[in-house]
């Protein structure tokens, strides 16, 4: 069953997968991040760089798979696309 996890994009190992939600990206907010390190513990792809007092998400890395946006328990990080978060 189908559930937009993401997985399949990064296991590939021919790169043959292309997600439908390309155009969404994951926008974080730093002035909402403790720092926590959820979202960079979830993301499989190490998209995501942090600090002690930020994070942030590198969009070149990112494939876009959402799961940061789940892990965030201050809701600092929301998908974007075209210029209207969801
Ligand atoms: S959406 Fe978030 S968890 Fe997924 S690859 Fe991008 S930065 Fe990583
Ligand atoms: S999960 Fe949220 S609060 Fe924690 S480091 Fe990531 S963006 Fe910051």
């Amino acid at each position: 069953m189908l559930n937009g996890c993401g997985d399949c994009l990064s296991s590939c190992e021919n790169n043959a997968i292309k997600s439908i939600l390309s155009d969404v990206i994951p926008i974080l907010n730093q002035d909402k991040c403790a720092s926590c390190g959820d979202c960079y513990e979830v993301c499989e792809d190490n998209s995501i760089s942090r600090d002690l007092f930020t994070a942030e998400v590198n969009q070149e890395e990112c494939h876009k798979c959402g799961k940061c946006e789940d892990a965030c328990p201050e809701h600092a990080i929301k998908k974007e696309n075209n210029g209207i978060l969801s």
